[in-house]
This record gives C-alpha cells, sequence and structure tokens, in this order.
C-alpha cells in the first residue's frame, strides 16, 4: 500500500561557506545534526542521502516503487559522474563491471561526425565508461542501505513537504 508521509525537513541557518582543506577540496562542517527527507531513490537521491549521512545526518530516504531494482539500459559514466562516485568510494566497484570508453563519435546518415570526443585530447587522465543503469543503482543502493543514519522506506510515494524550524 502506498501512503504519503508529510516530510519535515529543517535545515541548518548557518549560512557561512563550507572550509575547504589544504588540497582545495570543499568539506562540510554542520554546526547541527539534521533530520533531512530525500525523496527518490534513484542516482541522485541515493547519492545525496550518503553524503549527507556521512556529513552526520539523519536521513529518511522515500522511494515509490516497493522493490526497487537494477532496470534499464545501457548509460556512460562521464568524468563528472567518476568524481562523485570516487568520493563515496564507489568508483572501482563500478569501473570492474563497465568497459572504458576512450571516445565518442556520432555520424548522421550522411556520414557527417555531430560529435567525435576524444577524453585525451582534454587530458589524459579523461575517460568514459559504459555499463548498464542497473550497476549503477545497485551500488548506491546497496551503499544507502549501509549506511546507519539512512533510514530507507520503499513503497512510499511523497506527495507534498513541507519546512519546519525556519527553513529556507
Ligand atoms: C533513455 C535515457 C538514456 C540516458 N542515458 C544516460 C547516460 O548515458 N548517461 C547519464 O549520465 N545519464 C543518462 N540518462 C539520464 C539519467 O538516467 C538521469 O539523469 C538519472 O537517472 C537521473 O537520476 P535521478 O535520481 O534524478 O532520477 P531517477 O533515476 O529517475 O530516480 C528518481 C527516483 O525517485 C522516485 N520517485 C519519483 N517521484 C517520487 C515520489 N513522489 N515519492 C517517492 N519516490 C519518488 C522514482 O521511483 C525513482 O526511483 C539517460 C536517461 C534516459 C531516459
Amino acid at each position: 500500500m502506498v501512503s504519503s508521509p508529510t516530510i519535515t525537513p529543517n535545515f541548518c541557518d548557518d549560512r557561512r561557506p563550507p572550509a575547504c582543506s589544504p588540497q582545495g577540496a570543499r568539506t562540510i562542517t554542520p554546526v547541527k545534526r539534521l533530520r533531512i527527507g530525500v525523496v527518490g531513490a534513484g542516482t541522485a537521491g541515493a547519492a545525496a542521502a550518503i553524503f549527507l549521512a556521512r556529513a552526520g545526518h539523519a536521513v529518511a530516504l522515500y522511494e515509490r516503487v516497493a522493490a526497487p531494482g537494477p532496470v534499464g539500459a545501457g548509460i556512460t559514466l562521464q568524468p563528472t559522474g567518476q568524481a562523485v562516485l570516487a568520493r563515496l568510494g564507489l568508483l572501482d566497484a563500478i569501473v570492474a563491471r563497465a568497459t572504458q570508453i576512450d571516445g565518442l563519435l556520432c555520424r548522421r546518415p550522411d556520414g557527417r561526425a555531430v560529435v567525435d570526443l576524444h577524453y585525451a585530447d582534454l587530458d589524459p587522465a579523461l575517460r568514459g565508461y559504459g555499463l548498464h543503469r542497473g550497476v549503477l543503482f545497485e551500488a548506491l543502493f546497496a551503499a544507502a542501505g549501509a549506511e546507519s543514519r539512512i533510514a530507507l522506506h520503499c513503497g512510499v510515494a511523497i506527495a507534498s513537504t513541507t519546512l519546519a524550524d525556519g527553513g529556507a
């Protein structure tokens, strides 16, 4: 049965910019622990929930599908997505189930190239990866489920949200 709970997240009211580490990586130091609701356990929701939980917040992750599974087709994992997964500690396991892409070439029916990208032309360290969307889902969903600060609620469709404690 699908229920529609009301989320009442509250937000940190300290608007100072995050501190930067000596290496330049942004780190977030919450001034207080928050209770945060995240709607949807897809790529974005699961990743956000993990980051928030690891930052110390209590996260309720709501997914309308009762038993989420690895559905979908092939996707390309670009360097920006790779960087996020690396920060989550998930990139190596995902890459092990992916195929490296060195370049992208898209042609029109008349043979003219409309995309001709070679990652190494931009940076020798850059590459893409081709994988089944389910590989990404499985890694993120499992990681979210393993976080003690994430309460996962499947089969719950969120109908509306409200903000609490002066959240904006
Ligand atoms: C055909 C196709 C090909 C693509 N190829 C690529 C590619 O090669 N590379 C790439 O990077 N991206 C690709 N994308 C885009 C990529 O799939 C999306 O950007 C990505 O899935 C978005 O992630 P998301 O978490 O925001 O949304 P989703 O993955 O759609 O997840 C949203 C989740 O929220 C749940 N949900 C929605 N509403 C509610 C609600 N009210 N209450 C509770 N739960 C809710 C849904 O059930 C779902 O599980 C492709 C997309 C399509 C359609």
